[in-house]
């Protein structure tokens, strides 16, 4: 899209007092405060009436009520809020099925392929307000900007009932002078740590040394430096996609305890296919190999090991495993083994160096290919098809799809 208008956030507006209000059209106009139901607590949302005489997020009730002696206290009533939040949800589906349900009263949008269909992006922000609001009675304010970043900033510039826009050639000016800590995701921690490097601002951040905010933020710092200048690179994920991938990990209950090293070690070696197989259908690698043995007595412990460089290569893991192994003296059979990749990077896939390298690769990915077309094990390891060393058991837990967290240890 030229304009780089791709990204939409929704929020609605002082949600829970606004349903409050809606339901109840005695509470309309009037200051009101919806709290949890348990007897000391404090302020979740505020009409704007009440917001208007002082009234804040996280005051508790006296303070509220010092405040705006009018305050009226209502009790939340989640099952209500998550009604209404289902149906605005539906309504923005019918726009774009690209939503990412971002909490109960928000949303982000992928509009980067709807204008033929609603008009500019302004068009559809109107559009959608409207329909919330005869669907529901309820107002919300929009963002449009060419990320979620910067989508999130916008729909807060005129709120309530706002609609704003930020275009790529206006971000610039406007993150100038903008507090670090209004930004999305700079929280109180981050924004004190880097006021005592000097950074105030966004455009400080934006401008900062990639070395140096490296340095004090290790692997977060080149993001920060991107986010003072307006660039975000996560896309809006839709429901179903896994936000946030920690581990990726299979494990096994054996089907009688070993106690040999061999046999050990073919468990290892098929618990490693497993792990980097379901890695790579995700284009995901991990950087610290994690070995969970579990004793017959229940007795559960884990070790890790840290590798130069993230991989989703079954050898690799497979030798970082056995390499653990072998630094451990164990004191009884194993009744369970488990194997998982941590420090999960996404889509930084090295091209392989050497011809070896990327014969294996090659011989990787075709076996992922036969396994996912025929079911798990069609094609493995030579290793693994010795008869009676075949370990044939997969722990209940065992996906054939999808990546999984699992708990380990
Ligand atoms: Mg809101």
């Amino acid at each position: 899209m030229s304009d780089g208008a791709s990204v939409m956030h929704l929020d609605m507006d002082a949600f829970f007092a606004s349903v409050e209000q809606r339901v109840n059209p005695a509470l309309r106009g009037l200051p009101i405060a919806v709290t949890g139901a348990a007897k000391r607590t404090v302020v979740t949302t505020s009409s704007y009436e009440a917001r208007a005489l002082g009234v804040r997020t996280g005051m508790n009730r006296f303070e509220a009520k010092k405040q705006c002696p009018s305050l009226i206290f209502v009790s939340g009533n989640n099952a209500k809020y998550m009604d209404v939040s289902t149906r605005i949800m539906e309504i923005i589906k019918g726009f774009s099925p690209l939503v990412e349900v971002y909490s109960i009263d928000e949303a982000f949008i992928d509009i980067s392929g709807l204008r033929g269909l609603f008009g500019s992006p302004l068009d559809i922000g109107r559009a959608l307000k409207k329909r919330i609001k005869e669907e529901t009675g309820l107002i919300c304010s929009v963002g449009i900007a060419p990320n979620k970043l910067m989508a999130k900033l916008a729909s807060a510039m005129d709120k309530p009932d706002g609609l704003s826009i930020l275009r790529p050639c206006d971000i610039k000016a406007h993150l100038q002078d903008m507090p670090v800590g209004t930004l999305w995701g700079i929280g109180p921690n981050i924004t004190s740590r880097l006021g005592l490097m000097g950074i105030k601002t966004c455009g400080e951040l934006g401008r900062a040394n990639a070395g140096i905010l490296r340095k004090n933020f290790g692997i977060i710092g080149e993001r920060l430096g991107a986010m003072g200048r307006g660039e975000y690179k996560d896309p809006v994920r839709p429901a179903g996609f896994e936000d946030r991938v920690k581990s990726i990990g299979h494990s096994m209950t054996l089907p009688e305890d070993v106690w040999e090293r061999e046999k050990i070690k073919m468990y290892l070696l098929k618990l490693s296919e497993m792990v980097c197989a379901r890695a790579r259908r995700h284009g995901l690698q991990g950087r610290t190999v994690c070995l969970t043995l579990r004793y017959p007595d229940f007795f559960t412990f884990t070790r890790q090991r840290r590798l130069s460089r993230a991989t989703n290569d079954t050898h690799t893991l497979y030798r970082a495993a056995k390499r653990t192994l072998s630094t451990m003296r164990l004191r009884a059979p194993l009744r369970l083994i488990g194997v998982s990749l941590t420090g999960i990077v996404e889509g930084t896939r090295q091209l392989p160096l050497f011809t070896e390298d990327k014969q294996r690769e090659k011989l990787l990915a075709a076996m992922d290919e036969i396994n996912g077309r025929f079911g798990h094990s069609a094609l493995t390891w030579s290793a693994l098809l010795e008869p009676e060393r075949t370990p044939g058991v997969i722990s209940p837990a065992w996906r054939p799809s999808g990546v999984r967290k699992i708990d380990v240890g």
